[in-house]
């Protein structure tokens, strides 16, 4: 490694379930973090919209055990719930290299903030977003 900042180890984040049977690790170290609309998200979280923040796999532990894991969907593309209380902890995409984390369920606070809003084209008619980020109907696009 070269450079301080590959030298300097990350932050490194705790975040958990409702019910505190699973913990994870995962790096202060986000590449990208929005606030998604779709209604797949509204629904896995019961709310308005998931504030979500995307990092490489590697990045991401489990700290307790997976058998505490009920897994939904196939191994590029699932999401992770605890299997006792069914928080949604993580999704796993983008053919298995990257971890979506529900910010919700982070302990310590990251340094990364959700700076858009993705699939407002799906948005719920009952949500009003009151913020100036971007907004983009489906995929952000550059
Ligand atoms: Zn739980
Ligand atoms: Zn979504």
């Amino acid at each position: 490694m070269t450079g301080s900042a590959a030298a300097q180890k990350a932050r490194r984040l705790s975040g958990g379930c409702f019910c505190n049977a699973v913990r994870y690790e995962v790096e202060d170290a986000f590449i990208y973090a929005a606030n998604c609309h779709c209604s797949g998200c509204r629904r896995a979280t019961g709310s308005a919209f998931k504030p979500f923040a995307g990092i490489e796999r590697e990045k991401f532990s489990l700290v307790t055990n997976e058998d505490e894991l009920l897994i939904y969907g196939d191994d590029t593309a699932q999401d992770c719930h605890c299997a006792r209380c069914g928080s949604l902890l993580y999704s796993v995409v983008r053919d298995g290299a990257f971890v979506h984390v529900p910010m919700g369920t982070l302990i310590d606070a990251p340094t990364i903030r959700p700076n858009h809003h993705i699939f407002v084209g799906s948005k719920a008619s009952w949500f009003v977003i009151t913020d100036d980020l971007p907004q983009y109907q489906e995929h952000a696009v550059e």
